[in-house]
């Protein structure tokens, strides 16, 4: 990732007001969060109430890409210009204090506000769905077969500017009061990790199909 890269900029959407120490704008930690993350919380108005949709994404340099059905609320409001707020997390840890209000969880999350524009142009669409199968297993979308003109025209596939946008994040033990360390209550920890598991292969998989790339350089294990 490049060195010089210029910070997120901050506004009074996106200005963490609790914790601060704990936010940052560097756009580098930023797309680190978002090359790690898996799904994205996407927040808009939908006819005067708020709605927040759990989707897949991915990342192209400074644009954050989502796809859905052309004919869904999501992508018809996306579309339509509607303000939307995007948010992915990573959970590290649930971190146990002595007191029950000082228990917290160890993330990192980024939020990024803004309009989504959709992509137009058939070498565009199919470059930005090519990251989107991308993000599910680095290298899948040179295996897969690509979407068919039938299934583009279907698709909408839509561009987020990286640009008005926070990180937050939360390291290290529990911050108890100085009165409960001497509780004899345990407190500390507990590490959370996101691990692919044994790749199950499709019950009507062509026989002696070997492994597919993609998914042995991503390490997922694999059932022979
Ligand atoms: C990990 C993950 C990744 C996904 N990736 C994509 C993607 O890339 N593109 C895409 O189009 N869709 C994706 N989906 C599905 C997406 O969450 C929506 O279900 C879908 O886009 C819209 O469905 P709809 O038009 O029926 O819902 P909408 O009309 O948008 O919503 C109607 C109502 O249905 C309910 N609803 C919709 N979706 C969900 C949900 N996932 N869970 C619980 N309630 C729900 C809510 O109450 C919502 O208000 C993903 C879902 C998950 C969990």
């Amino acid at each position: 990732m490049p060195a010089d890269l210029p910070p997120l900029t901050t506004t009074d959407r996106t200005r963490v007001r609790r914790a601060p120490a704990r936010a940052s704008d560097d756009r580098a930690e930023a797309y680190a969060i978002l090359d790690e993350g898996r799904v994205a919380h996407v927040g808009f108005v939908s006819e005067g109430a708020p709605v927040v949709i759990p989707m897949a994404y991915g990342r192209d340099r400074d644009r954050l890409l989502l796809h859905a059905a052309r004919a869904s609320r999501l992508a018809r409001t996306l579309a339509a210009g509607a303000p939307v707020c995007v948010t992915v997390t990573l959970l590290d840890g649930m971190v146990l204090a002595r007191s029950a209000f000082h228990h917290s969880m160890n993330y990192r999350s980024v939020a990024v506000v803004g309009t989504a524009v959709p992509i137009a142009g058939e070498a565009e669409r199919r470059a930005a769905l090519d990251v989107l199968v991308d993000h599910l297993v680095p290298g899948r979308s040179a295996e897969a077969r690509r979407a068919n003109r039938a299934e583009l025209r279907q698709t909408e596939v839509l561009a987020l500017p990286i640009d008005e946008a926070s990180v937050k994040r939360r390291t290290g033990g529990p911050v108890d009061d100085p009165e409960d360390l001497g509780l004899a209550v345990w407190a500390g920890v507990v590490p959370l990790t996101c691990v692919a598991g044994v790749a199950q292969p499709a019950d009507d998989l062509v026989p002696g199909l070997p492994a597919p790339a993609a998914l042995i350089q991503w390490g997922a294990g694999l059932t022979s």
